[in-house]
């Protein structure tokens, strides 16, 4: 079974997510953006193995502990997509820009693409490769518990910024309504930001993407 626990990360209240399965308490973080003992502690206090990090996007508030955590615990960095080598790149502009401690460079174990599966203990999600907010974005579904981790893609009542270098608002609107919504009106997804909503309210009521 797999079980999943969020913990607001760094001054963006990021939602950071341990994630494990029960059968092995092999973990994956996803998004460690910063304030790294929260995460270790949380995992600690759970009696998780941490063994791999997951990355929706490339922004600093998702990024910016991931090179440390790496370091530390020796773990693979898995995502985001090739299209955000430039933000990865960026890190350190990033981190100066919005007063983040400066972010251990990296570079990703494995990059993601559209149709390929993680995998953490006997547990496996798919990876759906969600252009718009960044253009190397990726969001994990985990169709067992009928959950999907979408980063900056969709929030509850919004989307994702689209004003950023290579943000591009049509292909954001397509990435929510071509690989997030088939996911079904039940799927309940864990935004990079707020609170969690599902598939299916957000087709009743969001006012960017209601209706489609
Ligand atoms: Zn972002
Ligand atoms: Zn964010």
């Amino acid at each position: 079974m797999l079980h999943y626990h969020t913990i607001p990360v760094t001054a963006f209240q990021q939602n950071c997510s341990l994630l494990w399965c029960d059968a092995t308490a092999q973990a994956a973080v996803i998004d460690p953006g910063g304030d790294l003992p929260a995460i270790e502690a949380e995992a600690e206090r759970r009696g998780l193995r941490l063994r791999q990090i997951w990355l929706t996007h490339a922004h600093i508030d998702h990024a910016g502990g991931a090179g440390e955590l790496a370091r530390r615990l020796g773990l693979p960095i898995v995502g985001p997509h090739e299209g955000d080598q430039f933000w990865i790149d960026a890190l350190p502009q990033q981190a100066a820009m919005f007063g983040f401690a400066p972010a251990e460079p990296f570079a990703p174990t494995r990059w993601l693409h559209d149709g390929d599966t993680v995998q953490i203990g006997q547990e496996t999600l798919a990876v759906r490769h969600c252009p718009g907010h960044t253009p190397g974005h990726v969001v994990f579904h985990a169709p067992q518990i009928d959950r999907a981790f979408v980063g900056d893609v969709l929030f509850a009542g919004s989307i994702g910024r689209t004003d950023f270098p290579q943000g591009d608002h049509q292909q954001l609107i397509d990435s929510i309504t071509q690989r997030l919504w088939p996911m079904g009106d039940g799927t309940v997804f864990i935004p990079g930001h707020g609170p969690e909503s599902s598939f299916g309210r957000e087709r009743r009521s969001n006012p960017y993407v209601g209706g489609t």
